[in-house]
């Protein structure tokens, strides 16, 4: 089975949290697969912790977090779902974001993916935004599976390459917990 290695030299396993990064930002992606870690001092992190904690405690029994694994071109490939419906075979993702976002979307796609992966079809996910009270529906296509091979294979060169991505300036970096990281000296 293969696996990625950072920079020093460690092994690093796919999760979701490389998937969403990576539609995010690739610098974000090489600097939390390197080991560098600030949203333990966040506080929106802390916020969202909450949020989740707090939505919790309304869900009926049938719904179970989830871990997942699974195999993809000899890469094993993990995951963790908030929530999953196994009578209704519904993924529910809860994002404290007041805004939808693309990342969010891949997220869910790779847990489905994971899914499909791993035998269970016909799965769909839910991502719930409590802040705007709205949700989403995601579904995978096949033209989504081909783009998550091809984002897996990306993000292992990600992962490998020795040099950190640039900073990219975009105005989604105020609200990054590497804000200070990536502008100090700027
Ligand atoms: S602050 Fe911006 S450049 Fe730095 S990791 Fe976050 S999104 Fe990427």
């Amino acid at each position: 089975m293969e696996c990625f290695t950072n920079k020093h030299n460690q092994k690093v396993n796919i999760t979701a949290t490389h998937i969403n990064y990576y539609f995010v930002c690739h610098r974000k992606l090489w600097l939390f697969s390197n080991g560098i870690n600030m949203e333990h001092t966040s506080d929106i992190v802390y916020e969202g912790k909450l949020l989740h904690e707090n939505s919790y405690e309304q869900r009926p029994q049938n719904r179970q977090e989830m871990m997942l694994s699974a195999t993809y071109n000899n890469i094993e490939l993990f995951g963790r779902v908030d929530f999953y419906d196994s009578k209704n075979k519904i993924i529910h993702e809860i994002k404290k974001s007041d805004k939808v976002e693309t990342a969010h979307q891949w997220q869910v796609k790779y847990y489905i993916w994971l899914f499909q992966l791993s035998g269970i079809q016909d799965v769909k996910g839910i991502i719930e935004y409590p802040k705007l009270r709205k949700t989403e529906t995601v579904e995978l296509s096949g033209k989504d599976i081909t783009e998550l091979q091809q984002c897996v294979t990306e993000i292992g060169k990600i992962i490998e390459n020795p040099e950190c991505p640039p900073v990219i300036h975009s105005k989604i970096c105020k609200s990054c917990s590497y804000y200070e990281f990536c502008y100090v000296g700027e």
